[in-house]
């Protein structure tokens, strides 16, 4: 730490992304990026894009925003992309959260929720989850806080239902209720529509993982028009240019290829089923996943000497040092042949 630095970080620490060693050639299941690769007219708009990289991008990303609010069945003025959805997640917590205005989330849930809280000096409470890891939807009802709502929730995977956000929403309308649909695509309903009927309803998204954008960082949000304005008032003083134009041109790409985005889907929840069969026949414990990694542990083996062994042999997995989940891996959904792999390469480890 420089002495230059704030004392308002001090205390800071950062969110931890999934390490990217560069030793080895490994199957990389750490992350939950998609195995395939991005829509092939993506990657041509992009590309033709690059021949426009000496001038700025357009700070309304309008023919980017006009496509995704059409694919949505929204306005306009219902959506704001930003740079990966940690930034909308990020610009949420600016916008409507402070000193006053605390929030909650479940306690274990994705990890930058806490360190967006803390950036911002936001005071939060953290609600445990079911022993079964599940979120209690009535921990929720009339709480009189900002709420964000993984769903699915990561790491366990496990959704709520759609009947369950709108109580949530319903019975907080005096506050912010943000729900995370980073992995909505892998099986689960989106809550989108129910944005056009509850004004405390943020809806974020992201390109990374069923659209296969991860590299180029693409995410959204969808809400009432006074919400998005809001954000929108947070992106103009901090950065109007928080697309670039390679990403614009890519994400539209990958709207007018919706077909390629649900079969990429499809072939993951098909491969996501059969590592579960697979894992649990070795004796495995899973919760019931409806995204694109499973959440596993071993009766008989640790969490963290499977972690280990399979990065030894090759095989990168998610393992988090909390109490409550370290016995745990998260692996992502990789290709057919990787999970193939991944349940040998396990199958050997766990005998
Ligand atoms: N929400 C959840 C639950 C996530 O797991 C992630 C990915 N790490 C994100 C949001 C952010 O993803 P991105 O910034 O790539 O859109």
């Amino acid at each position: 730490m420089s002495r230059f630095f704030s004392s308002k970080h001090k205390n800071l620490i950062p969110y931890t992304p999934g390490e990217q060693p560069k030793d080895m050639q490994y199957i990389k299941l750490n992350t939950n990026e998609s195995p395939y690769p991005p829509s092939i007219k993506a990657q041509r708009y992009s590309s033709e894009a690059a021949q426009l990289l000496h001038l700025y991008p357009d700070p309304q990303c309008r023919a980017l925003t006009e496509k995704l609010a059409q694919n949505l069945g929204v306005e306009y003025e219902n959506v704001l992309v930003t740079n990966g959805s940690d930034e909308i997640l990020n610009f949420a917590f600016m916008a409507f959260c402070d000193g006053e205005h605390g929030c909650v989330f479940p306690d274990i849930t994705y990890g930058f929720y806490s360190v967006f809280a803390d950036v911002n000096s936001v005071p939060y409470e953290q609600i445990p989850l079911n022993e079964d890891f599940t979120i209690n939807a009535r921990d929720y009802i009339g709480i009189n806080k900002n709420i964000f709502i993984a769903n699915p929730n990561a790491p366990t995977g496990i959704a709520l239902s759609t009947a369950e956000i709108e109580r949530i929403v319903k019975s907080n309308s005096d506050n912010i209720v943000v729900i995370d649909e980073a992995y909505v695509d892998f099986g689960n309903e989106s809550c989108v529509p129910l944005t056009k009927k509850y004004d405390n309803l943020l809806v974020t998204q992201t390109f990374s993982k069923s659209r296969s954008m991860a590299g180029a960082r693409l995410g959204f949000g969808v809400g009432c028009k006074e919400l998005i304005a809001d954000l929108n008032t947070i992106k103009y003083s901090t950065n109007p240019y928080n697309i670039n134009k390679m990403t614009m041109a890519a994400g539209i790409g990958v709207l007018e290829d919706e077909e390629y985005t649900r079969a990429n889907c499809k072939e993951i929840i098909k491969t996501r089923e059969y590592t579960v069969r697979e894992l649990e026949k070795l004796g495995f414990i899973l919760t019931d996943s409806t995204t694109n990694f499973i959440f596993a542990k071993h009766p008989k083996v640790s969490g963290s000497e499977i972690y280990q062994k399979l990065r030894e042999n090759g095989i990168l997995v998610r393992h988090f040092d909390k109490k409550e989940i370290c016995d745990y891996n998260r692996i992502t959904i990789g290709t057919y042949e990787q999970m193939k792999t991944l349940v040998d390469t396990i199958g050997g480890i766990v005998k």
